[in-house]
């Protein structure tokens, strides 16, 4: 689950990490007390969306006069912004949020992820960051420096002084880089977090490190026991069907094929997919209706699958283990009946009860097509979906 850049910021002050002080404004007319609270006379304007990549595109202003700061508003809130990191219709802007301007000497890079491999917490560093730092890991990769995190022993001095030389810090610089480095590893473990980015990390004209963008990713599977970060949730950010999809515990990706696929099993629905595209199909989605397919559950797929108007055809691949080929086939004659469907369907079932469930798609006169063998199947699909 993402965060916005200014609920990401609360967490950063709970947790000690230097961060300005903010004040959000929803329209033109909080802008006046927005400079005021925040007092001085530069600020800057950030538009607050599930996305970084807003500087290059105008979604990130300073701003010295009240003016600039309603015009700024108004040019954004309601529309949305589109950045590198968004898909072609961007993200909706409800939210602006305003910080003292600062003065900045320098721009660092800082972030932590997960590293699975290792298991251990990666916190990766750069004295180059700032908007441009994509390109310098792509052509300088020896300015990005890391320390892993053994989660027994916990950060260690001696990884934050390595850094601090790498970033080339001044002693002041690099007590503070310590306290800012295990701040941010405790902050990583107490909240479930699978990804904290800085950039940049700054340093101001008056020589402190200051943390001036924070993009935090939490760990969906740990929300049961993070209530509060959980309801930082904000759905307008979230593409509307993979919302729908988790409501249902469906696992929903969407893509920009025409093929809807509706698979169980993660691993089956790769493998779908990868046969599609073998053939030289396009997936309309991933759609993964879990271990414990119940007709209610396929027919909340199909809905699912049948709201993206870019679908011309669904295929169907489920495999019976625990659950019987017959009873998905009863949900989707159901389903296929209840939709009102009008687009092709190509339904492949294999293993546990497959010929029953397949006799019974035969006999249903429904315009549902079933083949027990995958690739022709995908192939068939393929074919109605031109
Ligand atoms: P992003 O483009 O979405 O990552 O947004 P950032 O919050 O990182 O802002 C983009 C750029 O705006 C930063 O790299 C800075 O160069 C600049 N910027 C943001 N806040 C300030 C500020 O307070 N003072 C100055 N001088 N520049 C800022
Ligand atoms: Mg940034």
């Amino acid at each position: 689950m993402n965060l916005h850049e200014y609920q990401a910021k609360q967490i950063f002050a709970d947790h000690n990490l230097p961060v300005s002080k903010n004040f959000l404004v929803t329209n033109s007319k909080e802008v006046k007390k927005a400079f005021n609270v925040i007092g001085g006379d530069k600020w800057v304007m950030k538009t607050q969306v599930h996305a970084g990549g807003r500087g290059k595109v105008g979604g990130v202003k300073l701003i010295d006069n009240i003016e600039d700061g309603i015009k700024f508003t108004n040019q954004w809130i309601g529309k949305r912004l589109i950045s590198k990191q968004t898909d072609e219709k961007g993200q909706p802007v409800s939210v602006v949020m305003v910080e003292p301007c600062i003065e900045i000497e320098k721009e660092l890079y800082l972030s932590a992820v997960v590293d699975r491999s290792a298991k251990a917490i990666s916190i990766i560093a750069s004295g180059e960051g700032g908007v441009n730092i994509e390109e310098v890991a792509e052509t300088n990769p020896e300015k990005i420096f890391y320390e892993k995190i053994d989660l027994i022993i916990g950060p260690q001095p001696y990884q934050a002084r390595r850094l601090s030389e790498a970033l080339h810090l001044d002693a002041q610089q690099s007590n503070e880089f310590w306290n800012l480095f295990k701040n941010l590893v405790k902050m990583f473990v107490d909240c479930d977090m699978s990804l904290v980015e800085i950039n940049p990390l700054i340093i101001t004209s008056e020589g402190h490190l200051h943390c001036l963008d924070a993009k935090v990713n939490l760990d969906s599977n740990a929300l049961f026991r993070q209530s509060n970060l959980a309801n930082m949730r904000d759905l307008s950010q979230e593409d509307p069907q993979e919302c729908e999809a988790s409501n249902h515990d469906l696992s929903y990706v969407s893509l920009d094929g025409n093929i809807g696929c509706m698979v169980n099993g993660a691993g089956l629905a790769m493998g779908t997919m990868d046969t599609i595209k073998f053939y030289g199909g396009e997936p309309a989605n991933f759609l993964d209706v879990g271990g414990a397919a119940t007709k209610e559950r396929v027919a909340k797929a199909f809905k699912i699958i049948l709201n993206d108007p870019k679908v011309k055809v669904i295929l169907v691949n489920i495999f019976g283990g625990i659950v019987r080929c017959d009873l998905i086939a009863e949900g989707i004659i159901a389903a296929v009946k209840e939709t009102e469907l009008v687009i092709p369907i190509v339904v492949r079932l294999e293993g546990n009860n497959s010929k029953l469930g397949s006799d019974m798609l035969q006999k249903s006169s429904l315009a549902i097509e079933s083949d027990n063998d995958l690739e022709n199947a995908a192939k068939k699909a393929i074919l109605l979906a031109e």
